[in-house]
């Protein structure tokens, strides 16, 4: 199971505590420690994109709802409006609440939808249907794989497969491109 991102040294930490059950993809860092003053060794660990670790998570359950934050939403849709259908930089878009807030929608994601700015201020108060405006995506509430996804700066390829296992079959996420191909070392 996916369940978090974690720095390097968190995983250094992992490995040094003997809690990593196993890891997948490659190497993303090598650390090395000091020299063994008998035998001139040196220490080293090597983290790799991937660490499972020892122990059970009992937080994660169906009922699981990601926090909703702007920069999320508009990675779910692609920093596409989902009105006009056109790209925008992230200072160019804005939540928009597809049954307003005014008229009893709720702010979640299943309600909320990537705007820009222009669509939402035509659209104003008003449903899609009221304002005449056809919604391209439904919105939908990501699993906690996705949201992982969803939360990712910089994901390597090898980590995206390995959250796309863990994404439902018909996840509008699956044919993402934005990963980083090549690892990177300190
Ligand atoms: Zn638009």
């Amino acid at each position: 199971m996916p369940l978090e991102w974690i720095n390097y040294q968190d995983a250094v930490r992992f490995y040094h505590a003997g809690r990593v059950a196993y890891f997948l993809g490659s190497p993303v860092y090598r650390l090395r420690g000091g020299i063994n003053s008998l035998t001139g060794a040196r220490s080293e660990i090597e983290v790799n994109a991937i660490v499972a670790t020892h122990g059970t998570n009992k937080t994660l359950t169906h009922s699981y709802i990601p926090p909703l934050s702007n920069r999320t939403l508009f990675k779910r849709d692609g920093r596409v409006c989902l009105y006009c259908g056109q790209h925008f930089m992230a200072s160019m878009l804005s939540r928009d609440h597809v049954t307003p807030l005014s008229q009893g929608g709720a702010d979640s994601w299943k309600n909320v939808v990537t705007a820009c700015k222009r669509c939402n201020n035509h659209k104003a108060g008003r449903t899609p249907e009221q304002a005449g405006m056809a919604l391209l995506a439904i919105p939908f509430q990501p699993t906690h794989a996705e949201y992982i996804y969803l939360k990712g700066k910089r994901v390597l390829a090898d980590q995206m497969d390995f959250l796309r296992s863990h994404f439902p079959r018909k996840s509008p996420l699956r044919h993402r491109g934005d990963v980083t191909q090549k690892a990177i070392s300190p």
